[in-house]
């Protein structure tokens, strides 16, 4: 009988974990954001580290409003490390090693600014932020995360001109396509603004990703699947669904509470998203079920 070594075990375990993975991927139906950024950065395994540059929004300092979107409390998703008034090396630093802590190690980092808008700033200065992260030596790219309102010609030449050398890409929160919706987010901007800034950061061959939150207050399964005709018309490299939340407060009263608009009737094109599934996910799901 072969006796195996501990060491030859867990080999065999990671082995076993890629084929598994492999096997995975190939029955999705979309790209994962993994297989996105190992395809854009040539690296197996890629871990975003958030960084808060110091910047804020123009939603946020009069510039359109002080009271901020309404799903928006940046403290609800910034790791303890970052803080807008340290050193953004650091902040990347101790971001690696928080991920380290947790086991999440990679072949290189991409540094996420990621709180407020990151473009909200003069062309210089941007410039200057911008190559200090890069300048880490762990750090194989950059993801610039901002508002659509809040680019210019001159700031998205000098992204481009960037993204030559590095991986850099812009991430916009675009939060839905329904201008209806945006106006009862208090977002500011319309989808039209959305739409202008992904296709002038394209054209530049910038990669960029857009955020959503599905579910929000008005919408329901055919404006979500309108929506998604229209998502599917950018030229988006990547999108990102945000969990649904809206502040306390936040709501015009005759509006439902959001946790009663998440059990909203689904109608049956999204019902039925069970039966294209691949028999992985078929399983995952009869399990959550107790099947
Ligand atoms: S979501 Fe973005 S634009 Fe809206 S308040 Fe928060 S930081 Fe500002």
């Amino acid at each position: 009988m072969q006796i195996f070594s501990i060491r030859q075990i867990s080999s065999l375990k990671i082995r076993w974990r890629i084929v598994f993975y492999y096997l995975r991927d190939m029955e999705r139906r979309f790209t994962t954001y993994a297989q996105y950024l190992r395809r854009a950065t040539g690296l197996e395994r890629v871990q975003k580290i958030s960084v808060d540059a110091g910047f804020t929004c123009p939603n946020r300092d009069g510039a359109i409003s002080t009271r901020g979107c309404a799903f928006c409390r940046n403290d609800a998703f910034t790791p303890r490390y970052c803080s807008g008034t340290r050193d953004i090396l650091r902040q990347i630093d101790e971001g690696i090693a928080f991920h380290a802590r947790r086991g999440r190690t990679a072949d290189g980092y991409i540094a996420y600014l990621q709180s407020y808008s990151n473009t909200y700033a003069p062309v210089d200065e941007l410039a200057r932020i911008y190559a200090r992260a890069l300048s880490h030596p762990s750090v194989a790219g950059l993801i610039i995360g901002t508002r659509p309102d809040t680019v210019d010609d001159e700031k998205l030449d000098m992204i481009a001109d960037l993204a030559r050398h590095r991986y850099v890409a812009i991430e916009y929160g675009i939060e839905s396509t329904c201008d209806a919706t945006l106006d009862a987010l208090g977002r500011g901007h319309d989808f039209a603004a959305s739409r202008r800034a992904v296709e002038a950061a394209a054209s530049r061959g910038i990669a960029v990703g857009g955020h959503f939150i599905l579910g929000l207050p008005g919408e329901d399964s055919a404006s979500i699947l309108h929506g998604t005709a229209d998502i599917a018309r950018m030229p988006l490299s990547s999108i990102k669904l945000h969990r649904l939340q809206i502040l306390r407060g936040r709501l015009p009263p005759e509006d439902k509470h959001p946790r009663y608009i998440q059990r909203h009737e689904l109608s049956d094109p999204l019902r039925r998203r069970g039966a294209r599934q691949g028999p992985l996910q078929q399983r995952h799901q009869g399990r959550r079920q107790g099947r």
